[in-house]
């Protein structure tokens, strides 16, 4: 315990945080899909504080166009499952958070499994397919959500509070837009970091229940952020009206 006390003495004097927080965070196990620039710095984020468990899902190996910006990986990792090379660099960290790495697909077929065990969801794949199975699964079961993504110099993070603040399908078309990838245009090293940095603290909003289910539109170039308000959609087919239509079909 006294160990803990020093591992976690930086937020334990936070006026925001204290032993409350630190035990809310230390019973609460949060399901990562993704792994990538900006899973990798949520999953050290929620490691490096002691949250009780974290289970992290990606299917993806680490290449070498990943070491320019995804911080868990190195040019030595090259060739070897992310979720297994994340699971021994989060578990040197130390810190005691029960950790599961999953090197599979989250899909239609597993979400609701994964997503029934954890008390909170952090999507952030580059599929915005995978974005609307974590958001149909957490409507359906009641969990939250953040979900966030890096691309170019900007980014952005949308949390889901159930009951409390508008989905992601609140506001996205049914048949989902073709959006380029960072493999096509690019993505600057430090972008998905500062938007998981930030996602952090929304992360923590929700934990909090003050989710403000605002959606927050990050410029690195302008260094500047946007947050645009969205209200839940009372006609919303997820959350309104209870249509899963992303746990039906295959991403
Ligand atoms: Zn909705």
């Amino acid at each position: 315990m006294q160990e803990n006390e020093a591992l976690f003495s930086r937020h334990l004097r936070l006026a925001s945080w204290g032993r409350e927080m630190q035990d809310l965070v230390s019973r609460t196990s949060v399901l990562l899909v993704g792994a990538g620039g900006t899973g990798g710095l949520m999953a050290e984020l929620i490691v490096r504080s002691g949250f009780g468990s974290l289970t992290l899902v990606d299917m993806d190996y680490v290449s070498i166009s990943n070491v320019q910006r995804q911080v868990l990986f190195t040019a030595g990792d090259v060739g070897e499952p992310k979720a297994e090379v994340a699971e021994r660099k989060l578990s040197a960290i130390g810190s005691g958070t029960k950790l599961t790495c999953i090197p599979e697909e989250f899909s239609p077929e597993n979400a609701t499994t994964l997503v029934s065990g954890a008390d909170l969801v952090v999507e952030c794949t580059d599929s915005l397919e995978a974005a609307m199975v974590a958001n149909d699964a957490c409507v359906k079961l009641g969990k939250p959500l953040v979900h966030m993504s890096a691309i170019e110099e900007y980014g952005q993070i949308k949390a889901y509070t159930p009951g409390l603040t508008s989905c992601l399908a609140c506001f996205m078309p049914e048949s989902l837009p073709e959006l380029p990838t960072c493999s096509q245009i690019g993505v600057l090293a430090s972008v998905p970091s500062l938007v998981s940095a930030m996602a952090f603290s929304v992360l923590l909003n929700v934990l909090r229940r003050r989710d403000d289910g605002a959606l927050y539109f990050v410029d690195a170039r302008e260094l500047s952020v946007q947050k645009v308000r969205v209200e839940r959609n009372v006609n919303c087919r997820a959350c309104a009206r209870g249509d899963y239509i992303h746990l039906r079909r295959r991403p």
